[in-house]
Order: C-alpha cells, then sequence, then structure tokens
C-alpha cells in the first residue's frame, strides 16, 4: 500500500538531472546506434569488452556473464520501457531486434526530447568535455556545466588532460594570445567571465582521472616559475604544485562569480579520489558550493560525513544507482538523517538517453525502497517522503544552480 502510493508519487515527479554527456543528436545520430552503441553509452562497456559491431553471438556470451551487473541491468530496463524489447535472456534474436527498433527510434530528430518526456526530465546539466565551448545543443533540454580539467595543465603547451584538452587549443578557438603567466591568468578569467554571460551554469572537475584530489597551498611566485617550461624539465612535483594553484585560483574565481563547482570524488584515480582530501577547499572558500560526485564510492559515508561539517558541501548521487544501488541505498538512507533531505541532489551521468533513463529509474527505485521503509517505520509520513523524493530529484537542484 505505501509501497504504490510512494511509487505513483515519484513517477510522476518532474527531474531536474544535475549531470550528463549526453551527445547531440546530429552526433550519435552519426555513429547510427544499435544495441551496441547504447551498452558502450551506459558503462556496461566498462564491465565487458563489446565486441565489434554487428557480432550479435559474441554479445549475446559477453553479456550473459555480466548478467548481475548493475549498469547492464539499468539498461535492459531502459531498452524493454522505451524499445519494448525485452534482452535479459541475452538470444541473439532479441538483441537483433533491439538494434532494429534503436535504429528505428533514432530516425525521429525528436528521440531525445520524446525520451526526456517519458522519463519526466525537465532539463539537464550537460558536460560537454569532448567541446567545452560547445555551440550546437539542443537548449531545450541542455544548460551547460564548464569543465575545469584543461587549465590545470597549462604550465606548456604539449601538456593535455585525460581527454586530450588542452587551454591553448581554447585559446586559438578564441584568438587570444597568452605569452605570460600573467597572461595565463587573464585567459582564465575570460573564460569563466564568458561562460558565465554564455549561460555556464555550474563548473565541473573530472580530476580526479588526471591526479589526486589533494591541492595544497602554492605561492604566485612558485607557479609562475613552473610555466613555459618544456616537458624535460618539469618534475610530476612541478605539474601537481602548478595545478594546485590553478585550482584555487579557479576557485577564488568561481567565489566571485558564483559558480558552484561540481566535482568528481571516488573511483578514477583510486587512489587520490577520496572526498576528504578536499577539506582544505572546502574551509578555504566558504562562499562557494562544492557539490560531491558519484557519492564519493567507495567512500560513502565520508561524504555524509562531510555533509554534516560543512554547509556549502552537497552530495550528488549522479552515476552511483547504476554503479552499486545497495550502496545508493545505504548513503541516501545516511543522507536523509544526517540532512533532513537537503543538499542531496541526482544526475544520470550517461552518454545516451537510454542510459539516463535507466539511470533515473533505478534511483526512483531506490527512493520508493528507502522512503516506505522510513514510512512503515513511522519516522516519516508520506507526505514528507513525497516532500523528500521532490527535494531530491528536483528542488535541491534548482536552488542551488538557481533554474
Ligand atoms: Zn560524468
Amino acid at each position: 500500500m505505501i509501497t504504490k502510493k510512494l511509487r505513483d508519487e515519484i513517477a510522476l515527479i518532474w527531474t531536474f538531472d544535475t549531470h550528463e554527456h549526453i551527445y547531440p543528436y546530429h552526433v550519435i545520430v552519426e555513429k547510427k546506434p544499435t544495441i551496441f552503441e547504447i551498452l558502450e553509452g551506459s558503462y556496461v562497456s566498462w564491465i565487458t569488452r563489446i565486441p565489434k559491431k554487428g557480432d550479435y553471438t559474441k554479445l549475446a556470451k559477453c553479456l550473459r556473464r555480466i548478467r548481475g551487473n548493475a549498469f547492464l541491468r539499468s539498461c535492459i530496463k531502459a531498452i524493454r520501457d522505451l524499445h519494448g524489447v525485452d534482452i535479459s535472456d541475452f538470444s541473439e534474436l532479441s538483441l537483433k531486434e533491439a538494434s532494429r527498433r534503436i535504429m528505428k527510434a533514432y530516425l525521429n530528430e525528436d528521440w531525445q526530447r520524446e525520451v526526456f518526456k517519458r522519463a519526466r526530465i525537465e532539463k539537464c546539466i550537460l558536460d560537454p568535455y569532448w567541446n567545452i565551448w560547445i555551440e550546437r545543443y539542443d537548449k531545450e533540454l541542455f544548460v551547460l556545466a564548464l569543465r575545469i580539467n584543461m587549465f590545470l595543465f597549462g604550465y606548456n603547451r604539449e601538456a593535455r588532460d585525460h581527454n586530450g584538452n588542452s587551454p591553448y587549443l581554447l585559446a586559438e578557438k578564441l584568438n587570444y594570445d597568452i605569452e605570460t603567466f600573467d597572461d595565463y591568468l587573464c585567459f582564465i578569467d575570460y573564460v569563466l567571465k564568458t561562460a558565465k554571460e554564455r549561460g555556464y551554469i555550474c563548473l565541473k572537475s573530472a580530476l580526479a582521472y588526471d591526479r589526486t584530489l589533494r591541492f595544497d597551498d602554492v605561492s604566485e611566485e612558485e607557479a609562475r616559475a613552473i610555466f613555459g617550461k618544456s616537458e624535460k624539465e618539469l618534475s610530476i612535483a612541478d605539474k601537481k604544485k602548478f595545478g594546485d594553484f590553478i585550482m584555487h585560483y579557479i576557485l577564488s574565481k568561481a567565489d566571485e562569480l558564483s559558480f558552484p563547482i561540481q566535482i568528481h570524488t571516488g573511483l578514477a584515480l583510486i587512489e587520490g579520489s577520496n572526498p576528504l582530501n578536499l577539506v582544505s577547499l572546502f574551509r578555504k572558500y566558504p562562499n562557494v558550493k562544492f557539490i560531491l560526485f558519484h557519492g564519493g564510492y567507495p567512500w560513502t559515508s565520508e561524504i555524509a560525513a562531510l555533509l554534516l561539517s560543512f554547509s556549502n558541501v552537497y552530495a550528488d548521487l549522479c552515476w552511483l544507482p547504476i554503479i552499486s544501488p545497495t550502496a545508493a541505498k545505504r548513503l541516501l538512507m545516511e543522507l536523509i538523517e544526517v540532512t533532513g533531505g537537503r543538499r542531496i541532489m541526482w544526475g544520470g551521468d550517461c552518454w545516451v538517453v537510454e542510459g539516463t533513463y535507466g539511470a533515473l529509474m533505478m534511483m526512483k527505485k531506490i527512493l520508493v525502497d528507502v522512503l516506505t521503509y522510513y514510512v512503515e517505520k513511522r519516522y516519516l509520513t508520506v507526505s514528507d517522503a513525497i516532500d523528500i523524493a521532490s527535494a531530491i530529484l528536483r528542488t535541491n537542484a534548482k536552488e542551488v544552480f538557481k533554474i
């Protein structure tokens, strides 16, 4: 009874999705999407090697081996709901049928909008790391986050972040000359200010894929001395110092421009991705809103403790429900108890809308399970539970991003 009531109410909530990498329609359609692209765009390829497109025998075999994986389970649900095919038997026949229907669906230019509508996603924040100055995207569905990784790699023109991005390539595109260290800092100012004018609503760090999340205090003189040195002249420690200085510089600008910052925590380069590494930043920039991604997995309780300790820290559960629904459930309970239901949000973190749909259905199911438990235990009333669900899926994010 309680479960049904909550399931029905939560299904009706229009979500504000805080994080996606969804390819614009003109990009995805060039890939001629089939079941192969959908599995790749929803992390199944992180768990098993997806065979060459068209090899359904091998694909069926690969999927059967990982049948308990949460990325795959959420994908199965999405394909069933959106394309009307059940691939959970992992037969070549159903996988081929799924491909046929996916191809047909993508003939419709409005397919992404259609899926958003069916999932009840009002809008989402796009992190287009493959082109951070993106111009062609669906402005009705997306608002932008500005990926900052590349700026920490500006010590010379050859360096690249893990996505192959360099600030000098962006400067070239924007016709901006960088010769000196002062020019470089001015360029960062210019990009952030212009991004604000272009409607970017937050900054995004995926630096956990590039380096440790520990950012020490480094003087301007030290960073200036490192600037312009060649790869041969630089030690790993020099590169880290330069990045540390720039991160602090960006955060001081984020403070001036009122940019919240989304930060990937957990997994990635796992020896340096513990969210506790960021504590000195939370203290030093009390006016900056730090949104910690992925529940810091596997350091999920650390995230709840950080929210209790710092009022400028937020938890974004993006990606976590499809990494491990159990971890997501556990963290969600801790977060609700610690924050009362505020400063928590959700994003899908996928490249294709099918992935996003599956991730949202997983998140909604987790919300139903957790909130049913609290109502049954008389910890919350049904109306408390609905209020919390709608805060997590919608209003908390809208407040932070002022949308
Ligand atoms: Zn992401």
